[in-house]
């Protein structure tokens, strides 16, 4: 695998920081852009690019790919949908440090907070690491297609420093603290983005709330000084709150933020989602975070460019027809012939009907998918509608059916493949308005796709694409392209101190999108049974990404993988 040399001829270049797409060449040399302007004379091999987009390879700064880039170096599905860069150790939850006896624990907690199957984990994870160092120095041996960036979680340190009394939350002791603090910096000084925490009560662990839910200022104050010693990184968590319970415990989270931020010399991100209780709460946080950071504080909301949802299919992990009766002779088939079995049998499609209309489980009940739930891929369409207008209830008020019969419709459309979509956060008002106000707020960073996390019931890795086709293609009242991109590119970049990466400009790392734009499709989620353990995730494959390029190196040509891996463990280098 050498970086060969190219030039990208002729393409419209949104190069993550200018307000507007220009027609120019791209020159790459040795993994690097040397090049950007008209007719660039070189005899490097010519990439057309002509009616195409090009831009910077994209950053996920929120994902869980923690265990599996142990077994899947492609990072799936998030090589597909142009990401060059992905961050891991969010939401406090990570692999290290660890001692021998703790690895079950921080298992567990991943399986809990993040339902990634603690199966998968056990079977894939290879844990030829303690500390934090030893855990980079371990990931850092692999090849990915694209490359990883890691941040030190702090429900791993907490247990790895406190034992058990970490574990179930008691107080950190002062000198606990302070070695937290300790291996914090060390962790920051080998490399490590960043660090992480986890104060939200609905991150659930055993029969208590994640190592940490419980930590303030008193125990992060130290970490804080500590990551100012260093530099300054970036300090990321989800707050109390997050998801619209314990509202009487929210006001505080701003505030700390703004604390950690001041303390830390460096910027501060907390998760913001619009949730149903308070529909209107997060204009409030935001002009909190406004107000902190006319006074000095760097802190931004990390939002998502959608709804957050449950998806329901016949093997997903929920639907409203798996406590019927029939249901255990149904779940081991395809789809496509439940699809079948439901078309061909009356009587089978009655019982299941009759069996969800009685069932209790609210996960699985008719009522929870019944309410708010909208089919994915409206019936007679072929692609996903992330911002639906026609809920389940709706079309069942127009067809005069009842809402199960659509529902059962809905999941044997499509062979068998068709999703009810239940939006828990980010649509309270049945549209993602708020979505497009919070995205273009100047205390706004895009993340919260959560890739490799939830494999059974979110796909939401397909945001970068999703952002580029909904907000700045397709939606009446979307977003500039070149806001888009930057949000991306440039804005995370620069987040993460990644001074290398996410623009196309001269000097600047090679990765590298090439778009096939007006016929980019988001793609349809699918169910793949191929995690380690024996488990599914969903998957979900774009259309129109024509070259990625990370580092210079092609890792897909039109959705195909070029088997070469050029991606890397990247360290943080020091502001010292
Ligand atoms: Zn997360």
């Amino acid at each position: 695998m050498v970086a060969e040399s190219f030039v990208i001829r002729n393409g419209t270049i949104a190069d993550g920081i200018k307000d507007t797409p220009f027609v120019a060449d791209v020159l790459v040399e040795d993994g690097c852009i040397t090049k950007v302007g008209p007719n660039i004379r070189s005899n490097a091999k010519p990439i057309d690019a002509e009616g195409l987009l090009v831009t910077p390879g994209w950053i996920d700064i929120h994902t869980h790919y923690d265990g599996q880039l142990t077994w899947d170096p492609f990072l799936r599905p998030s090589c597909w949908h142009g990401v060059t860069t992905a961050i891991t150790g969010n939401c406090g939850v990570g692999f290290a440090p660890v001692r021998p006896d703790g690895q079950k624990l921080l298992v567990e907690m991943m399986e809990s907070t993040e339902d990634i199957p603690a199966k998968c984990l056990e079977e894939a994870i290879a844990w030829d690491w303690e500390s934090f160092p030893e855990y980079m120095s371990s990931i850092s041996e692999g090849n990915y297609a694209m490359d990883i960036g890691v941040q030190v979680p702090h429900a791993a340190l907490r247990f790895y420093v406190m034992g058990e009394r970490g574990a179930r939350n008691e107080p950190a002791r002062p000198e606990e603290s302070a070695e937290m603090a300790r291996l914090v910096a060390e962790g920051i000084r080998n490399g490590a983005l960043g660090f992480s925490f986890s104060r939200t009560k609905a991150h659930t662990y055993l029969d208590g709330w994640q190592p940490g839910t419980l930590s303030g200022i008193e125990e992060l104050k130290p970490i804080a000084t500590a990551i100012a010693q260093e530099g300054g990184a970036p300090i990321m968590f989800s707050p109390r709150g997050v998801t619209g319970l314990y509202p009487e415990e929210r006001d505080e989270e701003v505030r700390l933020a703004a604390e950690l931020s001041r303390i830390s010399h460096g910027p501060v991100m907390m998760c913001l989602i619009q949730h149903s209780h308070e529909p209107d709460e997060w204009k409030k946080i935001l002009n909190e975070f406004e107000a902190a950071s006319s006074t000095g504080a760097e802190v931004y909301a990390q939002v998502t460019g959608r709804s957050i949802v449950t998806l329901g299919g016949f093997s997903t992990k929920f639907n409203p027809f798996m406590h019927g009766k029939d249901w255990p002779s149904l779940a081991a088939l395809p789809n496509k012939e439940i699809a079948q079995k439901v078309s061909s049998d009356k009587d089978l499609r009655n019982r299941l009907i009759r069996d969800a209309e009685s069932t209790r489980h609210i996960w699985q009940s008719r009522k929870f998918f019944e309410e708010k739930t909208y089919p994915l891929i409206p019936l007679g369409e072929t692609s996903p509608q992330y911002e639906p207008s026609e809920s389940v209830a709706a079309i069942a008020e127009r067809t005069r059916k009842a809402p199960i019969e659509i529902m059962l419709e809905v999941l044997c459309s499509h062979n068998g493949s068709g999703l009810l979509n239940y939006p828990h956060y980010n649509y309270a008002d049945r549209n993602l308005n708020a979505v497009f106000e919070m995205l273009q707020h100047p205390n706004s960073r895009l993340g919260l796709s959560d890739a490799g996390a939830h494999l059974e019931t979110l796909a939401d890795a397909s945001l970068f694409t999703f952002m580029m086709t909904h907000w700045s293609r397709d939606r009446e009242n979307g977003i500039p392209l070149s806001s888009v991109v930057k949000m991306m590119t440039s804005e995370p970049a620069e987040i993460f101190g990644l001074n290398d990466r996410g623009r196309i400009a001269p000097g600047y790392r090679a990765d590298i999108n090439v778009i096939d734009y007006s016929n980019l499709e988001v793609g349809i989620p699918w169910l793949e049974h191929d995690v380690p353990g024996g488990g599914s995730r969903l998957l979900q494959k774009p259309e129109g990404y024509i070259h990625t390029f990370v580092s210079g190196v092609e890792t897909f040509s039109e959705g195909k993988a070029t088997g070469d891996l050029p991606g890397r463990l990247i360290r943080r280098e020091s502001n010292l």
